[in-house]
């Protein structure tokens, strides 16, 4: 719940709700609902019963300043049936916060030492207001945190979220994240529901987004190993249902993990790109090191680039046409002979709008040619536009290469 009336006039946006969003979901937390409230007592406290009822944590930023206009904090105090009573420590904290900032401390800034009886103080390390979690009898919590998101977001960070996922002094909170690809959203979460609903140590999020699909694993622990451990395990839990989808961890992109295992195995690559027209070669030039790995790539968009350079037979285009399985492995023999690359890859296919030579937008053909002889020919029926076409065509290029 945000709180302040520059909200409702619509002067700022409330990234904070955004923030603490992202940051909940990511820890497994289901947001059920946000409020932006004025400056008002009866309005919030209205707002602030509704939102009690729902759910079992409310989060509130803004108004624990100094000023007139700050009342959340004796709004929620009401609200609970507690007082404000004055806190030592956060007074040495607003005293010291004055004293590194060379400024002088006037009275009202007293008024933010008062915290509500029985909660545990968050403390402040970008400002002077002491951010707040209150436990209700029934067990539900609200937490106060300042407005400015320079403040509020190390607190959420450092002060809040461990005391949520109950970390003590003694414990500390790690993520992994997994990344998939083949596999979409809704049917990872559907392979997992059971393990994502009763896991608790580590949680489970799935994390939406850039067209990937991760998971977040989060562990409460005592020490690193202990949180290895506990990753590791519920990560072979996952890897039984879903491990052939499972690419890499953390920071990294298909395009990455490809990179790096062709690196690693000192082998190089040659792509013959129609659809593609050299997308698969460039994305792998980002990274330094590519001389290594990649030897080169044809964009052969017309057909007659397709027989003058690649050497694909007059007779496949004729029977078969461009767009299909025999034409995509005649480029990928043909730009590894020009070549003479270890791999060779070639996709070709229809980006859309539109049916082409039969065939409808999003069919995609990729060949791939591995040491030893090996030929693969892949037939993929892509969704999206004519860009994500050729994007996720690339991307499955990439991932028939981790393999
Ligand atoms: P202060 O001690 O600065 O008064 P406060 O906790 O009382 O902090 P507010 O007075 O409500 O917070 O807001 C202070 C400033 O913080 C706002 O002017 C705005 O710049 C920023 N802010 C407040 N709420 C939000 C929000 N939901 N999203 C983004 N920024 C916000
Ligand atoms: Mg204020």
């Amino acid at each position: 719940m945000a709180v302040g009336s520059e909200l409702l006039l619509g002067q700022i946006a409330n990234t904070n709700g955004q923030f603490i969003s992202k940051q909940l979901a990511s820890i497994g937390v289901d947001v059920y609902r946000h409020t932006v409230v004025g400056d008002n007592e009866d309005r919030l406290k209205i707002a602030l019963q509704e939102a009690y009822e729902r759910a079992d944590l409310v989060i509130l930023t803004g108004g624990l300043g100094p000023t007139k206009d700050d009342l959340t904090k004796e709004t929620v105090a009401a609200f609970c049936g507690k007082r404000l009573v004055y806190d030592e420590n956060a007074l040495h904290e607003i005293e010291d916060y004055f004293k590194r900032h060379n400024r002088v401390m006037t009275p009202n800034n007293k008024k933010q030492a008062y915290v509500i009886e029985g909660c545990t103080v968050l403390a402040n390390r970008h400002g002077m207001a002491p951010g707040m979690l209150c436990e209700l009898e029934d067990g539900k919590k609200l937490a106060l945190l300042p407005g400015p998101p320079s403040e509020m977001k190390p607190m959420f960070v450092n002060e809040l979220l461990p005391k949520l996922l109950g970390a003590t002094e003694q414990t500390e909170i790690t993520s992994r994240v997994l990344h998939f690809f083949g596999i979409g959203e809704s049917q990872l979460e559907t392979d997992l529901l059971d393990l994502i609903a009763t896991q608790t140590n580590p949680t489970i999020a799935p994390l939406a987004g850039d067209g990937e699909v991760k998971l977040r694993l989060t562990v409460k622990h005592a020490d690193k190993n202990e949180a290895a451990r506990l990753l590791d395990e519920t990560e072979t839990l996952i890897r039984k249902r879903v491990g052939s989808y499972l690419y890499g961890y953390n920071e990294t992109t298909l395009v990455k993990e490809t990179f790096l295992r062709l690196q690693a195995s000192g082998l190089t690559i040659a792509s013959a790109e129609s659809l593609t027209a050299g997308l698969f070669s460039s994305e792998l030039a980002a990274f330094a090191g590519a001389s290594h790995v990649l030897k080169g790539s044809v964009t052969a968009y017309s057909n007659e680039l397709k027989q003058q350079l690649l050497q694909v037979s007059s007779a496949t285009l004729a029977s078969d046409g461009a767009i299909s399985e025999a034409c995509a492995l005649e480029m990928a023999r043909g730009v590894k002979t020009l070549y003479g690359s270890d791999i060779a890859i070639s996709f070709t296919g229809v980006a859309g709008p539109g049916v082409q030579e039969g065939h409808e937008a999003g069919t995609v053909f990729l060949a791939l040619l591995l040491p030893g002889g090996k030929e693969r020919v892949y037939t993929l029926s892509l969704s999206g536009g004519r860009n994500a076409v050729r994007m996720r065509a690339v991307k499955f290029g990439y991932f028939y290469l981790l393999e």
